[in-house]
């Protein structure tokens, strides 16, 4: 359950070989349970996890993290250095600072809906990092992943492709809109023009398949031109 009464479906992913599982971010504020049995599908627990990606510090990605940490305190935290300050609070999240300005310019009947919003915000749980990612590292999971940084939704936001599979797991990069890759959220983008150059570096990398955390898979039929 994001936020009030609307129902939203997410797709944290599974990177699993023989030494690793890493989840690629977590889900919502509350929604370990639900974690639990997707993993639980696969024969996991948490206690199974040993590292979970955050591809950046919104609460729907990163919102049981500290859960998920006090349950398994092997589970090593990944995220780039940029997003690190919002995603253990050391710096105030950029996504409040960002409700909270936007509160003040809310008409009143809107006022106490912002209001739940920040207050929300607010609740996140911070986490420590333990490694920071940075664009172009590879990492030695399922046979090679790479770290793609892709700014724009946030300032550090990473994306990572699986060499073997050639699927990119996009976090908020793009996401799905009936089907077809649009930017996330784009009144709530914090830099749109980095956000749009992301988006179109990962569909002009030589990749047909995509993770994408808000509409699922998304197979590349075509060629992609973002800029027409
Ligand atoms: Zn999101």
């Amino acid at each position: 359950m994001p936020f009030g009464e609307i129902k939203e479906v997410i797709y944290p992913t599974l990177i699993c070989d023989e030494n690793f599982v890493i989840l690629v971010d977590c889900g919502f504020m509350g929604s370990l349970p639900l974690l639990e049995k997707a993993l639980s599908k696969h024969g996991l627990t948490l206690l199974d996890l040993t590292g979970l990606v955050l591809t950046h510090h919104d609460h729907d990605h990163m919102g049981t993290a500290a859960e998920i940490k006090r349950v398994n305190q092997r589970v090593k935290i990944y995220a780039s250095k940029e997003e690190t300050p919002y995603i253990s609070a050391s710096t105030k999240p950029l996504r409040l600072q960002q409700a909270e300005d936007f509160q003040k310019t809310l008409p009143l009947e809107k006022q106490a809906f912002g209001k739940a919003f920040c207050e929300m915000l607010k609740r996140v749980e911070p986490v420590e990092v333990d490694e920071f990612l940075y664009d172009g590292q590879y990492l030695d999971w399922y046979g090679g992943c790479k770290v793609i940084a892709t700014p724009g939704h946030t300032p550090g936001h990473i994306s990572l492709l699986v060499e073997n599979e050639a699927i990119i797991i996009t976090g908020d990069a793009f996401v799905l809109d009936n089907g077809v890759p649009v930017i996330a959220n784009p009144q709530f983008t914090l830099d749109i023009e980095k956000a749009t150059k992301s988006m179109c570096k990962l569909l002009s990398m030589n990749v047909k398949t995509y993770y994408c955390y808000h509409g699922g898979i998304y197979l590349r039929s075509h060629d992609f031109n973002a800029i027409d």
